[in-house]
């Protein structure tokens, strides 16, 4: 007895539904190949089966297997009967089944109008590894193009996004939004006394010392750019985002990063703009990052190291309107 004999003890020579279907092939003419008699071609067939690094196997219609080769063995954990097949949801679709030592395999199937069934299992475990790779690459590229790669905070894209969902949440659910608008003071003198790879140290400690100050569920912290940043506190009212604020400057000053070149003090200082809202169904978000803005420009021309909230007249500022008073001469 050959090899493949071995493997599939079912299939005889003219025997079992493969040997049928070379018969009937063979009477034909679809596999007569001069001087090989059917046997033999029947022989040559199986082997090409059994090279095949396709998983096959085939059951007659009271559910014997009549084949089954080498890569099918080894695609499978254990032997499936025909009837747990027919217990898939589909029983005709292919379906992906995980296999012990993380193998991801797809199997086809099909039944013959006899009631023959077969399936063809592939081992898919590198298209699958592949298609993982590239879904979490697709995440690290959605995280990295929101947030700014210096300091590790949400970046403008980001702060734009959840600004307007705040907004309108804020406005549907008429309840306070505050904004503060941070800047830091004299920080180009810190560049130019320290140089820019100290600047850049300094914008990670105060995003970091930021961060702290927003404790609240949906605080929200991002560099609007350059040297300043913004909190976006939901639900805090006037009073609650001065506190905020007050915090921020406490922890800078706990921090105490030298700043020898600021006419203002002998550390790194932040000047804040404040404006709370409880936004009109009809109101523009630009109005609360007008308002914290022209609150902040006031905290830097009353002196730096300071927040101011926004006045009305704040509120009331369009793109236009100067930001910082003509200077006294
Ligand atoms: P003011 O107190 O009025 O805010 O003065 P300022 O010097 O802080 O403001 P100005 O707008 O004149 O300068 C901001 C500086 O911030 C200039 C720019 O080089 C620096 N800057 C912006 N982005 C970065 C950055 O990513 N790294 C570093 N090191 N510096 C930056
Ligand atoms: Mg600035
Ligand atoms: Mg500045």
């Amino acid at each position: 007895m050959s090899n493949h004999h071995a493997l599939v003890p079912r299939v005889r020579n003219g025997e079992g539904w493969f040997g049928t279907s070379v018969n009937w092939l063979t009477s034909r003419g679809r596999l007569l190949v001069p001087g090989f008699a059917p046997q033999q071609v029947q022989q040559r067939v199986l082997e090409c089966f059994e090279a095949l690094d396709l998983g096959l196997a085939v059951w007659d219609e009271h559910g014997q297997q009549l084949m089954s080769n080498k890569a099918n063995a080894r695609l499978q954990d254990r032997v499936e009967s025909s009837s747990e097949l027919a217990q898939q949801g589909n029983p005709q679709g292919p379906y992906m089944r995980l296999l012990s030592g993380n193998r991801w395999v797809l199997t086809f199937q099909a039944t013959s109008t006899a009631g023959y069934r077969s399936t063809a299992r592939v081992d898919v475990t590198n298209l699958v590894r592949r298609v993982k790779e590239l879904e979490d690459r697709v995440r690290s590229l959605a995280l990295e193009s929101a947030t700014d790669a210096l300091t590790g905070l949400a970046n403008r894209r980001q702060f734009d996004a959840v600004l307007l969902a705040e907004w309108n949440r804020a406005a549907r659910t008429q309840s306070p939004l505050s904004l503060l608008m941070v800047d830091i003071d004299h920080f180009k003198k810190y560049n130019d006394r320290y140089g820019h790879l100290t600047g850049d140290q300094c914008l990670r400690r105060v995003a970091a010392t930021l961060l702290l100050c927003a404790r609240r569920a949906g605080d929200f912290v991002a560099r609007f750019g350059g040297e300043e940043f913004v909190l976006l506190l939901p639900g805090a009212d006037l009073d609650e985002a001065r506190d905020t604020a007050q915090q921020c400057l406490d922890r800078m000053r706990e921090v105490a990063l030298p700043h020898a070149a600021s006419p203002v003090a002998a550390f790194v200082t932040l000047s804040i703009g404040v404006a709370s809202r409880t936004p009109e169904a009809t109101e523009g978000v630009v109005s609360l990052i007008n308002a914290a803005d022209a609150a902040m420009y006031r905290a830097k021309s009353d002196g730096r190291a300071r927040y101011e909230a926004a006045s009305q007249l704040d509120w009331d500022i369009d793109d236009e309107t100067p930001r910082t008073q003509p200077a006294v001469l």
